[in-house]
């Protein structure tokens, strides 16, 4: 028996083999440690990237899967799935008990949650040096764009912040049952080497949220509150913050914005 696809939980399976490969292949665990790198599946499904995930040697895998049908699917087609597989949700997963250490993502995300499955890897980007999945073509694109495009937004900032983005392929919909509307891509992000942001990072993300509030506006309107907030802090008159917002920044638009201008803006505000 197959799992039905359920339409709530994203579900569409890969069936094609070579793809489901390349994107196992895709994963590069960082430099073997002597031991195995734990990598955890989100969304294994029927298992077309788990049969190939248990194939490597070089990785300690665990999944977690929401779907109780696609649970015992799993456990009656797979060896070794005892003390590996977990029933549950992953936006809901408490991560750092699962891995005290490093580990790697992978997964053929269900795609009604693939921007929450990010802003979680954000929470833990110094745990996580690596995610390979597959998104809706236009989420990857999004993810990988640079600024001064459409569709460049709070998630390409964020997460180009803290990792490399590589839009590896595209994958038709013809390569899943039941077909999505959407094509797919996958993309590769690997952790780069900056450990500090330059600027406060709580603010940094309020302040990325809030410029791309309006984000085919001048970034003044909506930054205001931030700049009157520092304005009583600082015990500055209207005039003074009249001043400040008048500088040349708030009159751009959130997308001209480099991951730099931000960390730059931040600390105007700071
Ligand atoms: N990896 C499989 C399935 C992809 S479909 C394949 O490539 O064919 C997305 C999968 O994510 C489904 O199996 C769905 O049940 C599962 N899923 C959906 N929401 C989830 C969540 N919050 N946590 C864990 N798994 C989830």
């Amino acid at each position: 028996m197959e799992v039905r696809a359920k339409k709530a939980l994203g579900q569409h399976f890969l069936t094609d083999q070579k793809v489901a490969r390349a994107i196992v292949d895709a994963l590069s665990c960082p430099a073997p440690t002597g031991h195995l790198f734990p990598v955890l599946e989100v969304g294994p499904g029927m298992g077309v990237l788990t049969q190939y995930l248990l194939e490597r040697e070089d990785i300690d895998l665990k999944l977690i899967e929401i779907d109780s049908e696609s649970v015992e699917y799993l456990l009656t087609h797979f060896a070794g799935m005892q003390g590996r597989l977990m029933e549950g949700d992953f936006l809901t997963l408490k991560l750092e008990k699962l891995f005290p250490e490093q580990f790697a993502i992978i997964g053929n995300f269900p795609y009604n949650i693939s921007s929450q499955i990010f802003f979680k890897v954000l929470d833990y980007k110094d745990q996580i040096p690596q995610v390979v999945g597959m998104v809706q073509k236009e989420v990857a694109e999004r993810i990988a764009e640079k600024p001064g495009s459409k569709t460049y937004g709070i998630l390409s900032v964020l997460l180009q912040a803290w990792y490399d983005i590589e839009y590896l392929f595209t994958v038709g919909s013809g390569c899943f049952a039941p077909p999505p509307k959407v094509e797919s891509a996958v993309i590769r992000l690997t952790r780069n080497s900056r450990t500090d942001l330059g600027c406060d990072e709580a603010l940094f993300k309020t302040v990325v949220k809030t410029a791309f509030g309006q984000r085919r506006k001048m970034m003044r309107n909506p930054l205001k509150p931030l700049a009157r907030a520092k304005a009583e802090r600082s015990g500055w008159s209207e005039e003074q913050l009249a001043d400040f917002l008048a500088q040349e920044v708030f009159s751009l638009r959130p997308e001209r914005l480099s991951v730099e201008d931000f960390v730059a803006l931040t600390n105007l505000l700071a």
